[in-house]
Parts: structure tokens; sequence; C-alpha cells
């Protein structure tokens, strides 16, 4: 299903134009217009899921082997030192646009990408509350 109202549904099926890398029947992969560094891209599918949780299980399969396949290629073409694959999932954990994408993020020494978070504290007793909520759900 396509969303007439979803930007990267028009990008994916090529609606709107975009610098695509990589085309397949099931995926698009271009290059992000604000890059976190270098030759970042961004992996589409072409049917309309909102985030991962309305993914279905083929297709977030074939995306990560795909995203796979890209990173290899991309960090060759490069020169890249390293790679980040990111995926948001909801505003809270910073997505802005509502079609389902994996973030193909080359990484260079010294870039400026910033890809990182303060290490948090925990306990003993909110690890076991989390490993029983999870296990349990
Ligand atoms: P997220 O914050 O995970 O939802 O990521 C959205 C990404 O889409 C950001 O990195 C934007 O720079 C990128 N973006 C938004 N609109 C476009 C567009 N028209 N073409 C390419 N990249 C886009
Ligand atoms: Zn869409």
């Amino acid at each position: 299903m396509k969303d007439s109202n979803c930007i990267f549904c028009k990008i994916a099926n090529g609606k709107i134009p975009s610098t695509t890398l990589y085309e397949d029947e099931d995926f698009r992969v271009i290059l992000d217009l604000g890059p976190a560094a270098r030759g970042h891209a961004l992996l589409l599918p072409k049917e309309h899921f909102a985030d991962l949780f309305e993914l279905d299980e083929k297709t977030a399969s074939k995306a990560m082997v795909t995203a796979k396949r890209m990173a290899a290629r991309m960090k060759a073409a490069l020169g890249a030192d390293g790679f980040n694959l990111v995926q948001n999932n909801g505003e809270a954990a910073g997505q802005t646009v509502f079609h389902f994408h994996m973030h193909l993020i080359p990484r260079y020494k010294d870039d400026h990408a910033g890809i990182s978070w303060k290490p948090g504290n925990t306990t003993p007793e909110e690890m076991a509350e989390v490993k029983r909520l999870v296990e349990n759900q």
C-alpha cells in the first residue's frame, strides 16, 4: 500500500526525483538531503509502513540484507572508516518522517556526525524488572 500524503512513498516510487544509489522491486536507496556525514543515505521500502512496528517480517528481513550489501559497497566506494545503521521509530526516538527508513551513514575518523549518547546508570533491581517485563510480554 502507498500513502498519497507520504513524501517517502513518492520518492521511493519515483514520483519525486531523488539521488538514487540503488533500486529494486522492494526498495530505493537515496542520498539524504541533510547528511550527518558524506554519503549518508536512506533505505526506503516502496510500500508504506509508518515504522518498524508496522513493517512485515519479510520486508524487514530483505531490508537488513539490502542495508548490509549497501553498507559494504558504500564503505568501499567512499573510503569510510566505519558505518552506522540508524533506524528511528516514534517522535520520542527522533523519527520525523513517518515512513519506515533506515539511515546508512558512512563514518570517517574525525567526522562530526556525533551519533552517541551519554551512558546512564542502572541497578540490578531495574535490570531484573526490565527482564521480567519483557520476558512476560
Ligand atoms: P528521521 O529523523 O529518522 O525520520 O529521518 C528523516 C531523514 O529524512 C532526515 O535525515 C532528513 O534529512 C531526511 N529527509 C527528509 N526529507 C528528505 C528528502 N526529500 N530527501 C532526502 N532526505 C530527506
Ligand atoms: Zn510512505
